[in-house]
């Protein structure tokens, strides 16, 4: 299997995070990428490197706000030459809606730009999501780690083939909970968002053309594929789930321990909105009480329900996170204790009736036991590669 990794992701690395009132070390480190990249490396006659390519800022500008990128590649710079602590960007204050409102949108969004701590505090939604040096440099490479994934995976299936056809990302940072206009939750960009709209939005032939410059915008003319993103990290990724609520462009099922973080978003009565309506579904998660058997079964029971298999989704994409496992110590399943369960789970997206046969897109999410995540990504890939 091909997979798509570059060092540059490496250059991320803030100093702390508050979570839970604590001020502790940033649970998603460089040592998440590494401990995977030393798995897939040792398998040299499974897995193959394939370098990551610049696509542009265009793919990204379909997902995301011009200003809000245009905020992740300059904020750092602005921050420190406004005199602020070289550490890191954070938010000291959010326009919650407690505050804000009683006044009209246009009133409260015009103070963005009226302080520096108001620029941040509008495009971040927690306090575990600093921006430092490297973080514009690592989430635009993240973003380009999944697009050339995307694109690898177009070419292998018009190669075509009687195996599984899949491709893995291996982004980090991780994307899931970044919005349209904000990041939270580690995410600054949206990886498996920006795949999903680069899969709507071109063909090979199309992709190819904005891969060589000869075209510097993606072209609007309807979808040409249909996605479905099942997330199976341990958290809702509410960044997926928002930007594509009201769109049947992009069918989105997240499986998620619930209620856990971010709190306000994941449970099974948000199914979409307008023309999305009936294509977003959660599946909240008991994490003190599921076992990996009963999750694989749940798993399953809607891969093959009536509605995905209807759905007939041209691309699968996998937001894959390892935190459901266990011991992890941001999320952890408590009974999901069998490493297995994860080569079972790549074996159901190859075999499931709602998944198989489609050209699968892995995409690397959250995980946070760092000397087990290499082996936990090689379970879920040899067993998708492997499924018969
Ligand atoms: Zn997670």
């Amino acid at each position: 299997m091909d997979f798509v990794y570059s060092e540059i992701c490496f250059a991320h690395n803030p100093p702390f995070e508050v979570s839970s009132g604590r001020w502790q070390p940033h649970s998603e480190s460089p040592a998440r990428l590494a401990s995977i990249h030393k798995a897939l490396t040792e398998l040299p006659s499974v897995f193959h490197l394939v370098s990551h390519r610049d696509f542009g800022l265009d793919p990204i500008l379909r997902v995301h706000s011009p200003d809000f990128v245009e905020y992740l590649q300059t904020i750092y710079q602005e921050w420190v030459a406004a005199g602020r602590t070289p550490q890191g960007v954070l938010p000291d204050s959010f326009p919650h809606p407690a505050l804000v409102n009683h006044l009209p949108e246009n009133r409260w969004k015009a103070s963005t730009n009226s302080s520096i701590e108001a620029k941040v505090s509008t495009y971040a939604f927690d306090l575990g999501t600093m921006i430092v040096d490297g973080t514009w440099k690592a989430a635009i490479t993240s973003a380009n780690v999944a697009l050339t994934a995307s694109y690898r995976l177009m070419e292998l299936a018009k190669a075509g083939g009687d195996k599984p056809i899949g491709t893995y990302a291996l982004c980090r940072p991780p994307g899931h909970h970044a919005c349209r206009a904000a990041s939270g939750g580690f995410c600054y960009l949206n990886n498996a968002a920006i795949a999903a709209q680069f899969f709507n939005d071109h063909d090979l032939e199309t992709a190819t053309k904005l891969l060589n410059g000869e075209v510097t915008s993606t072209p609007r003319s309807g979808v040409k594929k249909k996605v479905l993103i099942v997330d199976v990290d341990y958290h809702h990724g509410n960044g997926t789930q928002s930007i594509f609520y009201d769109t049947d462009n992009v069918f989105y099922i997240s499986f998620h321990g619930y209620p856990d973080y971010p709190y306000f978003t994941g449970s099974a009565d948000e199914t979409g909105s307008g023309q999305g309506e009936g294509y977003n579904i959660n599946i909240p998660i008991d994490a003190a009480n599921t076992t990996n058997e009963e999750y694989l079964e749940k798993l399953k029971k809607v891969l093959e329900s009536e509605s995905v298999v209807n759905y007939k989704a041209d691309v699968i994409i996998v937001s894959l996170g390892f935190d459901t496992w266990c011991e992890d110590p941001v999320g952890g399943i408590i009974h999901f204790s069998d490493a297995n369960a994860y080569k079972e789970m790549g074996q159901l997206f190859a075999t499931a009736k709602g998944t198989k046969s489609r050209p699968t897109l892995f995409v690397q999410e959250g995980g946070y036991t760092v000397p087990k995540l290499g082996s936990f990504a090689v379970n879920v890939l040899q067993g998708f590669m492997d499924a018969k």
